[in-house]
């Protein structure tokens, strides 16, 4: 291992604040790297956006969310909270200049730079979960294929017109969509309602409880350690470098620090004098045993909701809730995920009070989302060993990997790689 500009020599570990998928793969890259590691967690392993998402590892969404047109969707969605993106105004300053931001950031040439940023940073992702798995990582990735389902051809013709423009060669698509009867035998799962379709081949799923499991066991297997239901609640600084965490389990020294705590991630840098604008980008799932069961990861285009085959049963996700940095769940928003998920997988309830019944494990998860929809992976700003992660928005899961193996090359040789340059602090003070 060299000491680079980080200073990585001496007896103190790096301390990665987060047990997500980022901060575990950030941690698993450092510590294959050679580096001594450990990890911060103020619950569980997996705990938060990490456990009950989609399980998506794809390339074909690498769309930062403030696309043209959003913030007029927004706006319509104002007080519906069956809308798939859905704003609850708050009266807080942060949060209407994020609004503003974001807005700033849905221009033609925001959301083409922001879409190759990050297939550029997706381009190693499947070699990297390869990678994960030929170590000894239990990633469960499989790549049964992405079906993109639509209720109108048109709808469907300009999805993939805007992919294929987007994708710009990096990942196969087909030429054409699938419209007609036919378009629902692309899988079994799928409700005469949809008139049309497209297979996206070799996107992948994992069940994301048991990849971070899996990172967990890797780490274990390290002998990097872990510290859980333990909260990072500061930081002792000396001569611009971290020294040392505050936790509820007494100080950590460090020798540099990662910090991935996912939507908590602002409060954290706001200890370290860094103003980090996140907001989080709430969205739900749940699972429930269809027959037949989608054998793809599907998506339902006009609904932006999805449905994934995650451990022998379906998980059912989507929306896109705006309303503060908190975990409350609004049932109605489960509701509004189901009845858009009818459209395209058939009526699989008749009466929405039967969902209590007919549903697992309802959940909610905040999104770490900055106003321009990219992650930042970085050093922080005035603090030589200091580096934070988050802001993956809808992709942690598919750009972990990719993150972790980034930003260890970047503590260990203290040289930014390039795909990291667009994930920069700078672009967010300019
Ligand atoms: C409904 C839904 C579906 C999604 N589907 C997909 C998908 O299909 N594919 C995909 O790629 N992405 C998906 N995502 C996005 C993905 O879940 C997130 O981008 C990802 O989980 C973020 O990971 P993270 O490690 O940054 O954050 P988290 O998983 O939230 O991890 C942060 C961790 O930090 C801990 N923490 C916070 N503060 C502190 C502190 N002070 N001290 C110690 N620990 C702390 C938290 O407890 C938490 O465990 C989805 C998200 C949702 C909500």
């Amino acid at each position: 291992m060299t000491a680079g500009p980080a200073g990585l020599s001496g007896g103190s570990p790096v301390v990665v604040v987060g047990g997500g998928v980022v901060g575990l793969c950030t941690a698993y890259y450092l510590a294959r790297a050679g580096v001594p590691v450990e990890v911060v967690e103020r619950r569980a392993l997996g705990s938060g956006a990490s456990r009950g998402n989609a399980g998506w590892v794809c390339l074909s969404h690498s769309t930062p969310v403030p696309a043209p047109g959003v913030v007029r969707y927004a706006l319509r969605s104002l007080g519906r909270p069956d809308s798939p993106l859905y704003l609850r105004p708050l009266p807080d300053p942060a949060f209407v200049r994020w609004l503003w931001r974001f807005w700033r950031s849905s221009t033609p040439a925001a959301f083409r730079h922001g879409y190759t940023a990050v297939a550029e940073l997706n381009r190693d992702t499947f070699d990297l979960f390869d990678g994960l798995r030929e170590t000894g990582v239990d990633t469960t990735l499989t790549r049964p294929g992405m079906v993109h389902a639509f209720l109108s051809p048109a709808e469907a013709r300009h999805h993939l017109a805007v992919q294929r423009e987007m994708a710009d060669g990096r990942y196969p698509l087909p030429d054409d969509i699938v419209a007609g009867d036919e378009a629902r035998l692309l899988d079994q799962a799928l409700s005469p309602r949809v008139r049309a379709a497209y297979l996206v081949e070799g996107e992948g799923v994992v069940d994301p409880e048991a990849f971070s499991r899996g990172l967990g066991a890797a780490l274990a297997g390290l002998g990097v350690k872990v510290h859980e239901n333990a909260e990072v609640t500061g930081f002792r600084s000396a001569g611009g470098r971290v020294v040392a965490l505050t936790t509820t389990q007494g100080d950590m020294p460090c020798a540099a620090l990662v910090v991935a705590a996912g939507m908590r991630s602002a409060h954290l840098l706001g200890r370290l004098g860094c103003r980090l604008p996140l907001q989080a980008g709430k969205g739900y799932s749940f699972s429930v045993d269809l027959d037949p069961a989608p054998r793809h990861t599907l998506y339902f285009g006009e609904r932006r909701a999805v449905a994934s085959p995650i451990g022998g049963t379906t998980r059912i996700g989507g929306t896109m809730e705006l309303s503060g940095n908190n975990n409350r769940l609004d049932w109605r928003r489960v509701v509004a995920v189901a009845l858009a998920s009818r459209h395209y997988l058939g009526r699989w309830f008749d009466d929405p009070d039967d969902l209590v019944g007919l549903i697992r494990d309802p959940w909610v998860g905040g999104r770490p989302f900055l106003p321009d929809g990219l992650p930042v992976i970085d050093r922080v700003p005035g603090h030589a060993n200091a580096f934070a992660a988050t802001g993956h928005g809808m992709l942690g899961v598919t750009l972990g990997p990719a993150t972790g193996h980034h930003l260890t090359d970047y503590i260990v040789t203290g040289d930014r790689p390039a795909p990291l340059t667009p994930f920069s602090f700078d672009r967010l003070h300019r």
